[in-house]
């Protein structure tokens, strides 16, 4: 039963959304991606089996025009000379011969010499000759040309046939087919408009795009910068949370740039066997240089560039081979090589410093989450395909989505079509995306999730207890809606807001929102005397939180503002003492928070009473009603010009 606040600091760790449109994987390698997988047999033997037809095509042509009565030049002329020739017909070469008795002969004669002169030095006198009909006949030029060329052609015409069969193969296995070797690397080809992804397609992000342009500039035009003896930066780190759109940006830039776009990702170099990730890295780098100018993309390097010598042995072996893999590659660059290595974190603080050193990893870009003017752009470009209905405000929509990524923005504007399609309508309208808010929050509804009326009651006064807390607290967030209808994970949720995109959060918002965190199991303790697993989630969340507040953020007056490191096997930031007094602070800071919660709802417990029973009534209640119990029980609810508007068009 979480309070769902979207502000809440995001654990940084973990799997990054899909992404959309990648390039497919390139499975095929080695000679079956270069003749086009086992298919190719059966493709020769059509090649084979045209060639055949085509070959018995032309004898059989051929042989219509050498008929086998042939007889030689002599018997030619013997039987002229002895008059029984009556006619003949001088086709080229060939010769038709008709004789008294009405049969038919040919044969054949130098083509350089006329007939006249041949019969004549076979002893053929102009008289006998001059008893023969001839007549010299043209031969047709298709004929002449096929019988003259045909020999030749047909085997030239063959083998370009089948050179443009073979490339044809190839292009379809795309521009891996050459040697991609290990790699593993996808690559975009920059001709490939499906998968061309610009500028225009992200959102917002502004610095960041800013930044890159240079690199676009540089990849188009690369003598512009060589010629004034500019180095250009070899690596370009881009660090934000999941879901920030690095990946998208990076393909935006290769886009942009119209250069080819080698990309892997960490994870995939790191393998069982030492020296693969290595050998890949070798691999990707030697293609990229080959397509040059083109950019290589290593998403996720945190997967093999973490900080060296951390851990313990047996994996770490490998990472490290290929991370020093990386180090060696990028040193090794030609001051004029045009590739670009691109990589994408969202754990810079783990990175090696060797990868940021200079002439490596040198230029960071940093990606936020995008605040209410870009959620606004960015979901715009996620509706361009879907119709939306003339209810729709997205504007709206942004105000309400503080702290969304570009993917949950993504998946909210997906969420909305989809519940429109269910419903078989033509258009998306704001209700739609209005529940689709939630629903990527926190997960899907789950209605047939069947609660009794003690759990129902129990649920109803946890999150009363949350709503009531973060309401009367001064710097805690204030609350949208409560429901005790099941989502995902959760028996109930408290849905609160902050008032605007706040960049950076104070001690006095952690310990409050702590406190409202806690509201829900301090109810629950008050009321029934008990506790049940239900808070276990918030629990976590505010253990994770006061654990940050002490040693990240120099948030606890008794450690003093010390960042301490994190704790790893094999790796002691700090002492056993310094650990215990870390949990020490934790504690307290918690037992405070309980008790901060306890006063709240002890002093206004007729404003609990009267939530739980509304919420058990209606099982949701929107702002409205809810500030209307606050009022009735003298509580003045939080207001802020924005948020007013914000919360206008909620419905249900
Ligand atoms: P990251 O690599 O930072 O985890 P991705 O680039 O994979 O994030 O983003 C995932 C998806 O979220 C993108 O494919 C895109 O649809 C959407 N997205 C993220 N940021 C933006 C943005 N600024 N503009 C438009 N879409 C975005
Ligand atoms: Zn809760
Ligand atoms: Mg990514």
């Amino acid at each position: 039963m979480p309070t769902a606040s979207p502000r809440k600091p995001r654990k940084k760790k973990g799997a990054l959304p899909p992404v959309a449109g990648l390039p497919k994987r390139v499975k095929r390698r080695g000679w079956k991606a270069l003749f086009g997988g086992p298919s190719f047999f059966g493709n020769l033997a059509t090649t084979i089996l045209t060639f055949l037809i085509l070959m018995s095509i032309y004898s059989l042509i051929t042989g219509v025009a050498q008929p086998n009565k042939e007889i030689p030049l002599s018997a030619v002329a013997a039987d002229v000379a002895a008059g029984k020739v009556s006619a003949i017909t001088v086709n080229g070469d060939a010769l038709n011969l008709s004789y008294a008795d009405g049969s038919a002969k040919t044969s054949r004669k130098d083509p350089s010499a006329g007939l006249p002169e041949t019969l004549a030095t076979y002893g053929v006198t102009p008289e006998e000759l001059a008893k023969v009909a001839i007549t010299i006949q043209g031969q047709s030029g298709f004929e002449f040309w096929f019988l003259n060329l045909a020999p030749i052609f047909i085997p030239i015409l063959f083998i370009a046939f089948l050179f443009w069969f073979l490339s044809r193969q190839v292009r379809g296995a795309g521009m891996q087919a050459f040697s991609f070797g290990q790699s593993k690397a996808r690559i975009t080809d920059p001709a490939d408009s499906s998968q061309r992804v610009t500028f225009a397609d992200v959102a917002g992000a502004r610095e960041a795009k800013e930044e890159l342009f240079e690199i676009v500039d540089f990849l188009k035009n690369p003598k512009k910068f060589l010629d004034i003896g500019a180095r250009i930066p070899k690596g370009i780190i881009l660090m934000g949370a999941p879901g920030t759109g690095k990946t998208l940006l990076a393909r935006a830039v290769a886009g942009e740039a119209g250069v080819p776009f080698f990309s892997i990702s960490g994870s995939e170099f790191v393998e069982m066997f030492v020296g693969v990730g290595a050998s890949r890295v070798r691999d990707l780098f030697q293609m990229a240089k080959k397509a040059a100018p083109a950019i290589i993309f290593v998403d996720e390097i945190d997967a093999v560039g973490r900080t060296r010598g951390a851990g313990m042995g047996g994996g770490n072996d490998e990472r490290e081979q290929t991370l020093n893999q990386i180090l060696v590659e990028m040193d090794g660059f030609e001051p004029t090589e045009k590739v670009v290595v691109m990589a994408a974190t969202n754990r810079p603080d783990v990175l090696d410093p060797a990868l940021l050193r200079p002439g490596r990893f040198d230029r960071r870009v940093t990606i936020d989450l995008p605040d209410r003017r870009d959620r606004e752009e960015i979901l715009k470009i996620h509706a361009r395909k879907k119709p939306l209905g003339p209810d729709v405000v997205l504007s709206v929509i942004a105000e309400r989505t503080p702290g969304f990524s570009g993917a949950e923005l993504y998946s909210l504007m997906n969420e909305g079509a989809i519940l429109a399609a269910r419903d078989n309508r033509k258009e998306v309208t704001q209700y739609d995306l209005i529940r689709s808010i939630e629903k990527v929050m926190l997960g899907p509804e789950r209605k047939s999730h069947l609660l009794s009326q003690k759990e129902k009651e129990l649920t109803a006064y946890h999150e009363a207890g949350h709503a009531l807390v973060s309401s009367v607290l001064e710097h805690a967030d204030p609350v949208h809606k409560i429901s005790i209808i099941s989502r995902g994970r959760a028996a109930g949720y408290t849905l609160k807001l902050p008032f605007d995109d706040r960049k950076m959060q104070s001690k006095k918002q952690f310990l409050d929102d702590i406190a409202a965190t806690l509201g829900g199991y301090v109810a629950e303790e008050m009321l029934f005397d008990d506790v049940t697993t239900g808070p276990s989630n918030d629990l976590q969340v505010i253990t994770a939180l006061a654990r940050d507040m002490v040693s990240r953020y120099g948030m606890s007056d008794k450690l003093g503002p010390i960042a301490f490191g994190e704790r790893e096997l094999g790796r002691e930031p700090y002492s056993e003492q310094v650990a215990a007094e870390i949990d020490a602070e934790v504690s307290r800071i918690i037992e405070e928070g309980k008790a901060r919660a306890a006063k709240v709802i002890g002093e206004h417990r007729g404003a609990l009473d009267a939530i739980a029973k509304e919420l058990m009534e209606k099982e949701t209640v929107e702002r409205d009603g809810f500030e209307k119990i606050l009022v009735l029980n003298g509580i003045t609810p939080k207001k802020k010009e924005e948020d007013i508007r914000a919360a206008a068009p909620l419905q249900k």
